[in-house]
Parts: structure tokens; C-alpha cells; sequence
């Protein structure tokens, strides 16, 4: 049956190697048999620049990536708050197509709304104030600007910063805000949504102006792997 299969917050990264063999496996014995692979964002637990396609183990993630998409399965890539310097250079070494975060598409039929998911945690000022630097485009000139080592060293600080941050935040907070989930659905006229961020997989319904919308939240993959399949008939979550 035509299905398509969704993952996001792999965080991969040379020190899990257990988790990037089974990300080589999921691409060769799952993703191969879809018609469209979607990664949501935070493939990699740090993106510096797409000039560090040189290092290895980079290229070999993005490698596995081209072997998936040259045997004709489609893949995008929307990026997500850890790879949010991914750009042009990444999409075209994978063979993807970078999507927008809000990406509409029909899915088999259904309207479907894919996001990363960050947007959504509108409780969480602090981290909205830093993605919107995050994604200012002098403030990446800058950094980009610099040599790979001093990027590793800045990103590294800033990663300690954010767990900081979280610690000193209730888990509520670092959720999304259910108000700014049904403005996003009412937005786009009903949809079904399917975002990570959060890491905390489930399937939602939200009852929106009578209207009844399921919303998949995709796990990450610091325990396990795993991803949504969805076709016809509608989604399903399968852990690996
Ligand atoms: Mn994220």
C-alpha cells in the first residue's frame, strides 16, 4: 500500500553510534519500501554550517540520505531548531528538498499541516526570543562567518545555556501551548498535524470550531528510533 513515513529529533551524532545504525537500517529496510520520506527537523544534535559536509560522519548521514532518494524515494527536509543552518548545500548532497516550516500537503487525500513543532511552544518566551535570533539573517552571517572549530565552541555554550534554561522551567512550559495549536489549526482550516520538538510522541485530537483534528507528535530517538507511516487509511506510530 502507498504510505508515507515521517521522523524527526534524531539528534544524530558521533557519539551514539547505536542510534546511527539503526538510522542506516531504517533508510535501508523502511524508507525504501515508501513513496516519501519526511524529516521534521533536528536530524542532527548540531549543525554548524553546511561547510562541515566534510566531516565524515556528516557526509555519511547525508550519503545513506542520497542512496534513500536516488533508488526514487522523495525526500524533504524541514529544519529544525538544531540544524537550523542546514540549507541549499545539505538539501542537495541528500537529494531532499528543503520544506517551510508550516508545510501543507495532501496526504492521500488528507489535508495535513508538517511543522517542526518549536513554533507551537509559545509558553517558553525565552526560547521564542532566541529562535528569533537563531534565525536572523545577519546574526547566521556572523557565525558562519567564523572558522568550524570556533562555531563547534559557541554552539557547545549555547547548548549548555538551553539546559540551563530548561531545568529552571516546568515541563508544561517547554509543551505546546493548546491555544497557539488551534489559532495554527484554525489558520489552516482544519488540518491534521504532525510535528516533534516536544519528544513527546502521542496522537491528540483537538475539537476546533466543531471541527475534529488529529495532531501526531513524533518521537525523538535518544532511547529508540522510530516514525509515523501514514497512507490512506490514516497514520500510525512504529517504534524500531
Ligand atoms: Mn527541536
Amino acid at each position: 500500500m502507498p504510505h508515507t513515513l515521517f521522523i524527526s529529533d534524531l539528534h544524530l551524532s558521533p557519539e551514539r553510534p547505536h542510534i546511527n545504525e539503526t538510522f542506516f537500517r531504517f533508510l535501508r529496510d523502511t524508507a525504501q519500501r515508501a513513496d516519501t520520506l519526511h524529516v521534521l527537523g533536528d536530524l542532527f544534535e548540531n549543525w554548524v554550517g553546511d561547510d562541515d559536509l566534510a566531516d565524515p560522519f556528516n557526509a555519511s548521514i547525508a550519503d545513506a540520505l542520497r542512496e534513500l532518494s536516488r533508488s526514487g524515494v522523495a525526500l524533504t527536509f524541514m529544519k529544525g531548531n538544531r540544524d537550523v543552518l542546514a540549507g541549499d548545500a545539505f538539501a542537495a548532497r541528500c537529494g531532499a528538498a528543503l520544506i517551510d516550516d508550516p508545510t501543507l500537503v495532501d496526504l492521500y487525500g488528507t489535508r495535513t499541516l508538517l511543522m517542526h513543532g518549536d513554533t507551537l511552544c509559545t509558553d517558553d518566551v525565552e526560547y521564542q526570543k532566541f529562535r528569533v535570533t537563531a534565525r536572523n539573517p545577519a546574526f547566521q552571517q556572523r557565525f558562519l562567518s567564523q572558522p568550524i572549530a570556533e562555531r563547534k565552541k559557541q554552539m557547545l555554550d549555547m547548548r549548555m545555556k538551553s539546559e540551563q534554561h530548561k531545568q529552571g522551567q516546568a515541563a508544561e512550559i517547554m509543551d505546546v501551548a493548546p491555544a497557539t495549536v488551534e489559532k495554527v489549526l484554525r489558520e489552516f482550516d482544519y488540518p491534521r498535524l504532525i510535528h516533534g520538538h516536544t519528544h513527546r510522541p502521542a496522537r491528540h485530537v483537538h475539537t476546533v470550531d466543531a471541527h475534529r483534528c488529529e495532531r501526531w507528535v513524533l518521537n525523538d530517538w535518544y532511547q529508540r528510533g522510530g516514525f509515523l507511516r501514514c497512507n490512506a487509511a490514516g497514520c500510525k506510530a512504529e517504534l524500531l
